[in-house]
């Protein structure tokens, strides 16, 4: 979609790109650090670590310090693609999905590799409704949508971020979860601190599904890759912390999925604290290919 007016008046404001490229550097910092610890419990956590707090790889996926995940991946793979057309569209995020998958990947999810094994089958960009299709991979890269749709009506946003997201994920859930996801970063983008997206974004999602209602539960301790369960750990850990390190520390430790978890917490705090509140430990032992990547796209998405 191409932008409009209002985009134009709000990147004068000197933080957002800014904020943008710190939205896309969190989510990769968060999946590098979650990473050495998914499917962990805490306890495990504990046992090995004390506290995980730094870059240091290994996990499941054997990873170089700093390496990050399909997360990551395959939202710098949606963004090329939204780059290239100047929109969301379905087809070519099929496309650039399914290269990237070629690519092999270090890891990938099974709702994700279902989805494009179908596209290659059938040409399909967009996947049956599925009860079973709850995961959190629609949500987990939905970041250059809300770059790209900056400004835009609510309905629009909404509509890309499905447009992406029924590639692979065609689920109620899974829908609700990625707009209100995209649409808290456009809100801390746009200056709105962690209490307006408290009341103004998490509260109603839970109203309109409970399920989400992440108060109800005292902490989400090794968070599967439920969409749900993702949301809960990543809303704790948000709105009960008051900076980027200790919003990410705690998530991570939760273990389980907690690549997934760090990556969608650590690209909601970015936005909302900005590229100065990123340890420089942290930002510096990312890969410099990828910490390249998401700045130069953060930038060039957000100006679209
Ligand atoms: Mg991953
Ligand atoms: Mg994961």
């Amino acid at each position: 979609m191409t932008s409009s007016a209002p985009v134009t008046s709000s990147l004068c404001h000197p933080s957002l790109a800014q904020r943008a490229t710190a939205a896309y550097l969190g989510l990769a910092v968060g999946d590098a650090l979650g990473a050495t610890v998914e499917f962990m419990t805490p306890r495990e956590i504990a046992v090995q670590y004390g506290v995980h707090d730094r870059m240091r790889g290994g996990g499941w996926l054997n990873l170089r310090p700093g390496q990050v995940t399909d997360d990551t991946t395959m939202a710098l793979a949606l963004g090329e693609a939204i780059l290239a057309h100047g929109r969301v569209l379905a087809r070519p995020a099929a496309e650039a999905f399914d290269a990237w998958m070629r690519a092999r990947p270090v890891d990938i999810g099974n709702t994700v590799r279902r989805g494009l094994l179908r596209y290659r089958e059938t040409g399909l960009a967009e996947m049956p409704e599925c009860e079973h299709a709850a995961g959190n991979g629609a949500a987990m890269r939905v970041l250059p949508v809300a770059l790209a749709t900056l400004g835009q009506p609510e309905e629009q946003v909404r509509h890309a971020c499905r447009v992406q997201a029924h590639v692979t994920h065609h689920n109620l859930l899974s829908d609700a979860a990625t707009e209100c996801l995209a649409l808290m970063v456009q809100d801390a983008l746009g200056g709105a601190g962690k209490v307006r997206l408290l009341h103004e974004r998490a509260h109603p999602l839970a109203r309109r599904h409970p399920e989400f209602a992440f108060r109800a539960v005292r902490q989400q301790a090794n968070p599967s890759g439920y969409v749900v369960d993702t949301l809960v750990a990543v809303f704790q850990a948000l709105f009960d912390s008051d900076d980027f390190e200790s919003c990410l520390i705690d998530v991570v430790n939760r273990g389980g999925d907690a690549d997934t978890t760090g990556a969608i917490a650590g690209m909601l705090a970015g936005a909302l604290y900005g590229i100065e509140a990123i340890p420089a430990r942290w930002l510096d032992a990312l890969d410099p290919a990828i910490r390249g990547a998401c700045a130069r796209q953060a930038e060039a998405l957000a100006r679209l």
